[in-house]
């Protein structure tokens, strides 16, 4: 099952994404995480693509998607995979098309997670992600065990880089006019469901399984 999670920064999408890889045991992909990975390990690629994530910009094309397409051709993704902020734009939506059709293979599900923009700026401001394992919290939300501690590692939580207000707001440009046509894309291909990110994440996740299993029809 190839999966692709649609949805403005902050909508939730990779708390859904994560919670669907661990219930189809399928990898999660996502390209925010793999750039960020490079950031921390200091590598050429990672400096590269710093200056754009911090001004809240898509990384150019020719990187992210070499990168993806490396991930997607290992051998945990046979299985299908679901694919957490990418593609981001319509090339990128295209270039995964045509790989994936090189091997008589498509997308099965694309899911939009709905959030409008006023709970988006909430959100974000209020996000925390752990400057060693890169797993995020909401201070309201999503609350560690610890205040300021990662649950998963220990180690510290802070507000990322490109979470504070003002890149918050280019993302959210960058999302209006980059990624929102995915949407009739997706659509277009017949693939597309939206599910309401408002919600508990409990209640999301439900929506996102029956959707899924086939029985439910948005
Ligand atoms: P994310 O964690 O998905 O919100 O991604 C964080 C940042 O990484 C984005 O704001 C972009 O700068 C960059 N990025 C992640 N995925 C992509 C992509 N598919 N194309 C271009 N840039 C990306």
């Amino acid at each position: 099952m190839k999966i692709i999670m649609l949805g403005a920064p902050g909508a939730g999408k990779g708390t859904q994404a994560k919670m669907i890889a661990d219930k189809y045991s399928i990898p999660h992909i996502s390209t925010g995480d793999i750039f960020r990975a490079n950031i921390k390990n200091g590598t050429a690629l990672g400096m590269e693509a710093k200056g754009y994530m911090d001004q809240g910009l898509l990384v150019p094309d020719e990187l992210t998607v070499k990168i993806l397409l490396d991930r997607v051709a290992q051998e945990d993704c046979s299985n299908g995979y679901v694919l957490d902020g990418f593609p981001r734009n319509i090339p990128q939506a295209e270039v995964l098309d045509r790989e994936l059709a090189k091997l008589n293979d498509g997308i099965d599900h694309a899911i939009d997670v709905d959030v409008p923009d006023e709970n988006i700026i909430r959100r974000m401001g209020g996000r925390r992600a752990c400057v060693s394992c890169g797993a995020t919290y909401h201070i309201e939300y999503i609350r560690p065990k610890t205040e300021g501690i990662c649950d998963v590692c220990g180690k510290e939580l802070v507000l990322r880089e490109d979470d504070r207000p003002e890149t918050v707001g280019k993302r959210l440009d960058v999302y209006h006019e980059q990624t929102q046509p995915l949407i009739d894309f997706y659509n277009k291909k017949g693939i597309l469901k939206t599910v309401d990110g408002t919600r508990q994440m409990q209640e999301v996740f439900h929506d996102i399984v029956e959707i899924l299993s086939g029985s439910k029809q948005i």
